[in-house]
């Protein structure tokens, strides 16, 4: 756990909706609709008090695409942050993340941001097969996905990060090895996160799986490719540091990477996600956790006072801590855990811990546990050890 808050800032709006995405995210027409969600996220950060505040460590403007509404309402809430968190948003100290969609950004506007004082990109991409990105609805194509990375580099940015994804209909390995080498070339990449693609509730590719229209690889095909795309970014110099994350040494997400070891974070907007703390690890309800409502109008009508929570008992605590962290390739080890709750996760998990060794699940080196390659693929089996 780090000595600092991170701050995520939710911005629901999109040019178009992607066919496999449920997302809390929509394309919006209406520019008042917009202009009145900005207030009201302005108005929630203005509110935010809860106890045992930290200084802020990382910001992460995420959604939806921040890139899809005018910079001047990303700037307004840049300046509503650093008015209630009292910080300099062009501090290089702190890690500040926006995210972009190709087909809504141009060299301007990425000055604008570089200027503002984000100083990490991420840029989602997904694949750089024209086809498979007209599959999934995205509005660009895999030549303007990569001007975007030349654009951003032009900007000042050094650090971006690029989504790709896999296990896509008609996709081959093929593809993830292009896609790899391409982008391996932009000196300015240090950061690849690696989707697997999960037919979701709701969303277009679902009507077309019920439909027997959507053509998925086989598990075993889309495990391989997974595999496969991890020994090949690692050939390019992208190490593993979590199940779907990788960079370039020392560029690891430091955001992300707080939310795998229970490092508190405000989350701003529409059904952001919050981790607070407000005592001591080691007790009952020393952790709460909250989420912002996913009605709009509630949202806009009241902004600060429209979410949902519960304080987290210290087993709660000790689980989401056990599973998160292995989700990273370094695992968990007893010393953190037994520093946070004062006790060995060997007495804790005992028996969670020798079964899931006994199944090659887990693997354990010294005080340290993390997953095996099997265990990779069954990652969801593995955390619900804990939970
Ligand atoms: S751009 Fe991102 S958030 Fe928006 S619809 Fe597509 S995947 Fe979802």
């Amino acid at each position: 756990m780090k000595d600092y808050l991170e701050i995520y800032v939710h911005i629901p709006f999109c040019q178009s909706k992607c066919r496999y995405c449920d997302f809390l995210s929509w394309p919006e027409k209406n520019q008042d609709t917009v202009a009145q969600y900005f207030k009201a996220l302005c108005r929630e950060i203005a509110a935010f008090d809860v106890p045992g505040e930290k200084p802020v460590g990382t910001v992460y403007f995420g959604g939806g695409t921040p890139s899809c509404v005018d910079p001047v309402w990303i700037k307004k809430t840049v300046s509503a942050l650093e008015q209630r968190f009292g910080f300099d948003f062009k501090s290089e100290q702190i890690e500040k993340t926006l995210e972009v969609n190709p087909k809504t950004v141009d060299e301007a506007q990425l000055k604008a941001y570089r200027e503002l004082g984000f100083n990490r990109l991420s840029v989602g991409i997904q694949s750089l097969n024209d086809r498979l990105l007209k599959k999934l609805g995205r509005l660009h194509s895999a030549e303007e996905a990569l001007a975007v990375l030349d654009m951003a580099a032009a900007a000042g940015f050094d650090n971006i990060s690029v989504d790709l994804m896999s296990g896509l209909p008609g996709q081959t390995p093929a593809d993830l090895d292009k896609a790899v080498k391409r982008l391996a070339i932009y000196p300015h990449v240090r950061h690849i996160s690696c989707y697997s693609l999960i037919v979701e509730p709701g969303t277009v590719f679902d009507k077309w799986q019920r439909e027997g229209r959507l053509e998925l690889p086989p598990e075993d095909l889309e495990r391989e490719m997974y595999h496969h795309l991890c020994r090949k970014l690692k050939s390019r110099g992208f190490h593993q540091y979590e199940i779907s994350n990788f960079a370039r040494l020392g560029y690891e997400s430091r955001h992300n990477s707080g939310y795998w070891d229970l490092t508190p974070y405000a989350g701003f907007g529409l059904g952001a996600a919050s981790l607070f703390q407000k005592g001591p690890a080691d007790q009952d309800g020393a952790f709460f956790r909250r989420e912002n409502t996913r009605n709009l109008k509630i949202y806009l009508d009241e902004p600060a006072q429209s979410f949902e929570g519960h304080d987290l008992s210290k087993s709660e605590a000790e689980g989401d801590f056990m599973f998160l962290g292995l989700r990273t390739a370094d695992g968990v080890s007893d010393e953190d855990f037994d520093q946070l709750f004062g006790e060995s996760f060997q007495d804790c998990y005992q028996k969670e811990i020798s079964t899931l060794i006994k199944e090659k699940l887990i693997q354990k080196d010294g005080s340290r546990i993390f997953l095996t390659r099997k265990g990779l693929d069954l990652a969801n089996q593995v955390f619900m050890a804990f939970v």
